[in-house]
């Protein structure tokens, strides 16, 4: 097909997700054709630079060799057989190696394909687990406790513990309990609070609620460290391992949704490892295959995994499974990628760039435009505001955010906001001087979009 009927096939018949169709329409966004390391060409021959990892998933860039020869390999071999009945050699030697660098205690690995899937089963399991327990409890228990504006996916169950209220308001009558701790982020804080007040009152909140509701409570998911769907909203050091502290003390499984902070993105393999946090389930998607193919896993500790352990009689097998589950193609790109960690020293690029990203933001510290600057390793906010003083917000018809993502475009970066914070999430294994040309195009993007829409 050429460009210009591709176009208008994709306009009658592919329904983009989380697009309105008709803006959409409107907007002739690029058709990708090709993709080359750190880069991504559309059907028109224009060339863009990768900035958000191809919504946060890729790793090692695109048309990595060792990544394309695992998958080529294993196609020779099989792409796909079932985990119901049959093992297979890339799930079992993926699972290995992903127990060898998960937070020791995570001993379990079962396999899916979204971020949504693995939270979805770590949300199921905890609770099957409380009911299966050895010394039954006297109440079922039927609360989550979840953070004020979280993201873990979009099936009812993982939206059930969501905290973005667009997404959360019209499907709220489908949506089981959970209860939302205040997200400790100074920024967004009510006007009455001091920013290290606020912190404190939010410490405060997360014991309160977690001792009122201790014997409901059948899990407490987190994002850990950074908040990111909700717009990069950074907790402060230390608030991890206080969840930890407390979910233990109480008896509440943790699960930690590293869908988009694992995998290098924050400066260790794992967010949970600065904190030397260890979840009772670790979710991980995203990144996982190096942004080739959909896989994601749930990782559970031995305990979570003897409460099932019985006779099957017992009926307390985890009835659960989706079809393409532990796919080998998937398991194959997942083990390259994770071996291209060790022999292209991913983390010691990623020190590097967040180093580099840290330098180039301190540029915006006094733009009149920029309310904050949030970063952890090489996942960065820039939030824009109509006021700096005031914080007041763009009005949200302005799309700002939107806007700035057009003027990078027009200078060949594609990078995509989270309403008005300009969202930067290049891959853990880009180069410095690339991360440094993402900052150059966006920052004069900013500036291009705030003076044509406010002049
Ligand atoms: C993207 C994301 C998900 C959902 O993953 P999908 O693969 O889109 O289903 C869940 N949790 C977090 C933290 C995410 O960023």
């Amino acid at each position: 097909m050429k460009s210009e009927e591709l176009r208008t096939v994709d306009n009658e018949h592919v329904w983009h997700p989380f697009t309105q169709m008709r803006a959409h329409r409107d907007e002739s966004v690029p058709i990708i054709e090709s993709g080359d390391g750190f880069f991504l060409t559309d059907v028109d021959g224009r060339t863009y630079l990768d900035g958000i990892s191809s919504l946060w998933c890729n790793v090692h860039g695109h048309r990595v060799p060792a990544i394309d020869q695992a998958i080529r390999e294993q196609l020779d071999k099989v792409a796909h057989s079932t985990l119901l009945g049959l093992a297979s050699v890339p799930s079992i030697e993926l699972a290995a190696e992903l127990v060898r660098r998960a937070p020791a205690g995570l001993m379990k690995v079962f396999y899916s394909d979204s971020g949504s899937t693995a939270v979805e089963i770590a949300l199921k399991m905890a609770f099957q687990y409380h009911a299966q327990k050895p010394v039954p409890e006297e109440q079922p228990r039927d609360l989550f406790a979840c953070m004020q504006h979280a993201y873990h996916g979009d099936t009812i169950g993982s939206v059930s513990v969501g905290g973005i209220a667009i997404f959360h308001q019209i499907f709220g009558k489908l949506l089981f309990e959970a209860v939302q701790i205040p997200c400790p982020t100074a920024y967004h804080r009510p006007d009455e609070y001091s920013a290290a007040g606020y912190l404190e009152f939010c410490e405060q909140e997360l014991e309160r609620l977690i001792v009122e509701n201790q014997h409901r409570l059948a899990a407490f998911i987190i994002e850990p460290l950074v908040q990111g769907a909700a717009g990069m909203l950074m907790h402060p050091p230390g608030y991890l391992k206080r969840v930890r502290e407390l979910t233990a003390r109480y008896g509440i499984p943790l699960i930690a949704d590293e869908v988009a902070v694992g995998l290098g993105r924050t400066g260790t393999m794992f967010a949970c490892e600065q904190e030397g946090v260890t979840p009772d389930f670790l979710c991980l998607a995203k990144g996982i295959t190096g942004g080739y193919l959909p896989l994601a896993v749930t990782m559970a500790t031995e305990e979570i995994f003897d409460a099932f352990d019985a006779e099957p009689e017992e009926y307390k097998t985890f009835f659960h499974g989706h079809t393409y589950t532990g796919n080998s193609l998937a398991c194959a790109a997942a083990l390259a990628t994770l071996k291209l960690f060790d022999t292209q020293q991913t983390l010691e690029n990623v020190k590097q760039n967040t180093q580099v990203l840290t330098e180039r933001l301190a540029e915006l510290k006094d733009h009149p435009h920029v309310g904050e600057i949030r970063q952890k390793g090489v996942m960065v906010g820039i939030e824009l505001v109509a006021d700096r003083e005031s914080k007041a917000a763009f009005p949200a018809a302005w799309r700002m955010g939107h806007r700035v993502t057009l003027a990078a475009r027009r200078q060949g970066v594609i990078v995509r906001p989270l309403g008005d914070v300009v969202v930067l999430m290049p891959a853990p294994g880009m180069p410095a001087d690339l991360i440094g040309q993402l900052c150059d195009v966006v920052f004069a993007a900013i500036d291009e979009a705030i003076r044509l829409q406010v002049a």
